[in-house]
């Protein structure tokens, strides 16, 4: 059983994350991909992110078409901060027979080495590093057994710029799955001041 696991913030989840997701489910030959909204993420302290029920649900809608799609509570019901390496524990033990391919960023791949227990990480998973437009990969101190580069078609959607959209008035029609589009609309998400 060959489990990717994609975990963001998904504030809210877009069609880059998507994706990813099925790029590398389809390079590696992955009989799932579960997805795993953070619980609190420690390296984005400086801003209130959205109410991880929210995230979580945004998730599930835009995953849900997708048989091999799957979302797990996993980080969301862990109290404190979010790290990789708790995350892929808790996964190993409820799939033990599970091998694991976490796929991120290449933009977050180059901070890996600063992530709590880092050695641990190499034990525990492949790394899948997808390159998104803009961020240039230094594969410094990576090793290569262990980390996949793959690109992605290039697609310059962020969170970050959907929730500036909301607040701006402007559409994330198509840049987001449309069930997300509603689902922000019907709980009023990103319209608050920055
Ligand atoms: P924010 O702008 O709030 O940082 P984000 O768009 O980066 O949000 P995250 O939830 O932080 O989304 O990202 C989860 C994972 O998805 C990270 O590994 C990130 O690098 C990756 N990712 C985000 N956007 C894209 C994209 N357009 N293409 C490929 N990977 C992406
Ligand atoms: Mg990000």
């Amino acid at each position: 059983m060959r489990l990717g696991v994609m975990g963001g913030t998904f504030d809210p989840i877009h069609h880059g994350h998507l994706v990813a997701a099925s790029e590398a489910q389809a390079l590696l030959d992955l009989d799932e991909v579960v997805f795993v909204p953070t619980g609190r993420p420690w390296q984005k302290d400086d801003r209130e992110v959205s109410a991880a029920e929210h995230r979580y649900l945004m998730t599930v809608v835009a995953t849900a078409s997708n048989p091999r799609f799957t979302v797990s509570r996993v980080d969301i019901d862990r109290d404190g901060p979010t790290y990789t390496v708790d995350t892929l524990r808790d996964l190993r033990r409820q799939r033990p027979d599970a091998e694991l391919f976490f796929i991120t960023g290449a933009d977050a791949l180059t901070q890996i080495l600063s992530w709590k227990d880092a050695d641990e990480l190499w034990d525990l998973a492949r790394f899948v590093g997808v390159t998104r437009p803009g961020y240039v990969l230094s594969e410094l101190g990576l090793p290569k057994d262990r980390v996949t580069l793959q690109e992605v078609p290039a697609m310059a959607i962020s969170s970050t710029g959907c929730r500036d959209r909301v607040r701006a008035g402007e559409p994330v029609w198509y840049l987001v799955p449309d069930g997300v589009v509603q689902y922000i609309s019907k709980h009023r998400l990103y319209r608050g001041a920055p």
